[in-house]
């Protein structure tokens, strides 16, 4: 005797798994979605709430990760030159990005051709790309980028939208030993942070800005940059950091014709930076 099964219900087949396997699928994906959702808001709201980081915060955070990069810098007349060129910058900055800061640079006499933004009031210049600087002008253009993205909180940005996602995972997956260990890789994300493209623009914004404050004029403004466009696919750190086009240039052009900056005289790099 055989059973009719009802009009309507599906024999199982492979194509139809039974209940139990297609609501473990379910749970699966509702299970995956959810941690996406989490992770994603949580490092949304970890990058929106970099304007509300003290800078006392910002300091401890400093004491975690300078002390590294001190450890490669070597107190040097070429350090102290770069820090007066970089207190002539610090000069025009407004109130809001300048009370309670002092913005240092540490020389790493390294062949790496890259400069950083570090939490702590710290710019890092690698020997490599001091090396490739022509003129004061240039070399100050860089430093007022660097300055830009502690302005727009750049260097907490990268940082703590990382590290927060990495903390929601180990929340989730209840793995208390990586909370541990996510502090101490703040110093390489630090190092290997990337800014997106729209991030640099506004950096280059602010480094234009200062360098016409300082120069009132803006030669060299564009030097370094032009240089890097043209050294696309070549292994640079800097460009790994700081994604650098001919767009790039392009839009500081615009933003001097813009503005009316004119540009004057380069002038040569100090003695002991030469
Ligand atoms: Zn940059």
């Amino acid at each position: 005797m055989s059973i009719e099964l009802p009009p309507g219900t599906a024999a199982y087949s492979k194509r139809n798994p039974p209940p139990q396997n297609r609501q473990l699928l379910v749970f699966l994906g509702w299970f995956i979605g959810t941690v996406i959702t989490i992770v994603w808001v949580a490092g949304w709201i970890a990058s929106s709430l970099v304007w509300w980081i003290p800078p006392r915060v910002e300091q401890q955070l400093g004491q975690v990760i300078v002390p590294t990069y001190e450890a490669l810098a070597q107190p040097s007349a070429t350090q102290e030159s770069l820090n007066t060129l970089l207190d002539r910058l610090e000069a025009h900055l407004s109130d809001d990005l300048h009370a309670g800061r002092d913005y240092q640079v540490l020389y790493i006499p390294d062949e790496t051709v890259n400069a950083i933004a570090i939490p702590g009031d710290r710019v890092i210049i690698y020997q490599g790309l001091l090396q490739e600087m022509d003129s004061e002008n240039e070399l100050m253009m860089v430093l007022g980028h660097e300055l830009g993205h502690f302005a727009n909180r750049d260097h907490l940005r990268g940082l703590s939208r990382r590290l927060a996602v990495q903390l929601v995972l180990a929340t989730v997956l209840g793995d208390a030993g990586s909370i541990g260990a996510i502090a101490s890789s703040a110093t390489s994300i630090v190092a290997n942070a990337q800014f997106s493209q729209q991030q640099e623009y506004q950096a280059d914004e602010i480094g234009l800005q200062l360098l016409h404050q300082e120069y009132g004029q803006v030669a060299g403004a564009t030097d370094f940059f032009a240089e890097l466009a043209q050294k696309q696919g070549v292994d640079l750190a800097i460009l790994a950091t700081h994604p650098a086009s001919a767009k790039r240039v392009q839009r500081l052009e615009q933003l001097i014709q813009k503005n009316g900056y004119e540009i004057g005289e380069r002038s040569p790099l100090p003695g002991s930076l030469k």
